[in-house]
């Protein structure tokens, strides 16, 4: 049987989900294809940043980080679970003090072009007293604290997952295309479920090519008639270490060669350190943090720390892939952040959509955009408008309350399901009263009750899924504990 819809979208990634979710609230019917699990591509690789993008102000990149910068201002609100505001601190060398002189400047524009939100504005910091005395080397004494915020991607991927699906669009994780092709109506996508070889076909008249850094192979491989675009893939390696850091709050280091690195918060008692930029060598399945990278953000970030951290905290490394926009002209540092949405005409006339580059934080506006874009094409569309709708778990919650309710589960648990899953979490507590109500116990709090909502609410197939892409307790989880969810998971 062959299911119509209106769009066919490629790609579990953020700005396919987003695109998702805003045009199923239209009302328009939408099947979601990813060959893996959501947000297994670059949208769980990310630095974990919600920001306008400060060193983009260096490639004078104005209008980027403006509209990053009001993005950021929606998003605190749409998902306040998710999406936390934080203090950034920038910690000076005295002898440095042009450079000083230029970042107040670019912090001054920054706060400028974020005029009108309510986070607060950059000020100096003294670095000597507590707790950054003992954090920073004694020769650091000053810097400068501005606001940016900070989220879980992968989770941020699933609530819109999830609004998506509220307003029936279809989410299918784990597909493998068997064929892609059109006639002079419609294209056609026929798939294949990878844990139960089922088949299912759909059609529409508007497919989206939303596969990220995989955009341009995706073009030469199905959409052989069309010219493709240039991509320059990009990676960028992070490091989780065993490191708390004072006051929960991030920081961004600026390394010898003229970059940046952030040291942010991640999971409590983690911190994660990264980034690098290195053209992309092989294949697109097969990237991994190299030693040289490790090297690289160790010693660029133990320039300015007192106790410095080695290979002995690392606990996890993940790399990621920049899809950039190629324009022949640019370093890959200097290329643009910003995304480029392609609208093609098929020879038989059907359209295609294809979504180049972009941010985290950009994915709302990006996904509004491509929807206005196909607006024109299709008159009888309804009117596509540019709402700030709530996420899911981003409805209000009287936390204490909460609390209180639920005060035989550890305070630890209670805490990470508020980070993670807001007021998705009732889903699985509702009138529980004790904690063998909520079933067996894999460990660290992780309960039978959560790991059946995820199975059933949240596509999740295997371990890994909810390990590292629904939760982080894969950082922590031991081998045995591991070993028995993995078998639960199984059997289910
Ligand atoms: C190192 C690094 C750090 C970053 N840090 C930040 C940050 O702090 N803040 C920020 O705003 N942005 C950041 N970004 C950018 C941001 O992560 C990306 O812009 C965003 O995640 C891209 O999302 P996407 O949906 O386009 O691509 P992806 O998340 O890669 O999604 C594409 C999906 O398509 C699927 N797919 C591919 N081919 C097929 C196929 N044939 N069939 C079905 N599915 C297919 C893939 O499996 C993948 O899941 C960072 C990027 C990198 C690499």
């Amino acid at each position: 049987m062959i299911e119509k819809k209106d769009i066919i979208i490629i790609g579990g990634g953020i700005n396919g989900i987003a695109i998702a979710g805003q045009a199923a609230r239209l009302g328009l019917k939408v099947v979601l294809i990813e060959q893996n699990d959501l947000a297994s591509g670059t949208s769980s690789k990310s630095t974990q940043l919600i920001h306008g993008g400060l060193r983009y102000l260096q490639q004078y990149y104005f209008s980027l980080v403006k509209k990053a910068l009001h993005e950021r201002s929606l998003l605190v609100k749409m998902a306040p679970h998710l999406i936390k505001p934080i203090p950034f601190i920038i910690p000076y060398y005295k002898k440095n003090a042009l450079k000083r002189c230029i970042l107040r400047m670019g912090l001054f524009i920054y706060d400028h072009l974020s005029s009108g939100n309510s986070l607060p504005k950059a000020k100096g910091i003294h670095l000597t007293i507590a707790p950054y005395q003992s954090f920073f080397k004694s020769a650091i004494k000053q810097g400068s604290v501005y606001s940016d915020a900070w989220t879980h991607d992968s989770r941020l991927v699933i609530e819109w997952a999830l609004l998506a699906r509220r307003y029936e669009a279809s989410i299918l994780s784990y597909q493998k295309i068997l064929a892609l092709g059109e006639n002079e109506e419609c294209w056609q996508v026929r798939v294949e479920d990878k844990f139960n070889q089922e088949c299912h076909t759909y059609e529409a008249n508007i497919l989206i090519n939303a596969t990220g850094p995989w955009a341009e192979g995706f073009q030469k491989q199905y959409l052989t008639d069309l010219p493709h675009t240039s991509l320059r893939l990009v990676k960028g390696s992070h490091l989780v270490l065993k490191r708390e850091l004072p006051d929960d709050h991030a920081y961004l280091l600026e390394c010898a060669d003229g970059r940046v690195i952030f040291l942010t918060p991640y999971e409590p008692g983690y911190c994660l350190l990264g980034t690098t930029e290195l053209e992309c060598q092989g294949s697109l399945e097969d990237i991994r943090v190299e030693p040289s990278e490790i090297e690289y953000l160790l010693a660029a970030a133990n320039v300015y720390l007192q106790t410095p951290l080695t290979v002995q905290d690392i606990v996890h490394t993940f790399s990621g892939v920049r899809p950039l926009l190629d324009d022949g002209v640019h370093t890959a540092h200097q290329l643009s952040r910003d995304y480029h949405l392609a609208l093609q005409q098929s020879k038989k006339g059907n359209t295609v959509l294809t979504v180049l580059g972009g941010k985290l934080t950009t994915h709302r506006r990006l996904a509004l955009e491509a929807l206005i874009l196909l607006e024109k094409t299709r008159p009888a569309w309804p009117a596509v408008k540019d709402e700030a709708t709530l996420l899911p778990g981003g409805e209000p919650l009287d936390e204490v309350g909460f609390r209180q309710r639920y005060s035989f589960i550890p305070k630890p648990v209670l805490s990470r399901y508020l980070r993670c899953y807001g007021t998705l979490c009732l889903l699985w507590l509702r009138e529980k009263m004790t904690l063998s109500e909520l079933g067996i116990d894999f460990g660290l709090g992780l309960y039978q009750a959560e790991v059946d909502y995820l199975l059933t609410q949240e596509w999740v197939k295997c371990a890994d899924d909810l390990l590292w892409r629904r939760t982080r307790l894969g950082l922590c989880l031991d081998e045995i504990d591991l070993g028995r969810l993995a078998e639960y998971i199984r059997n289910r």
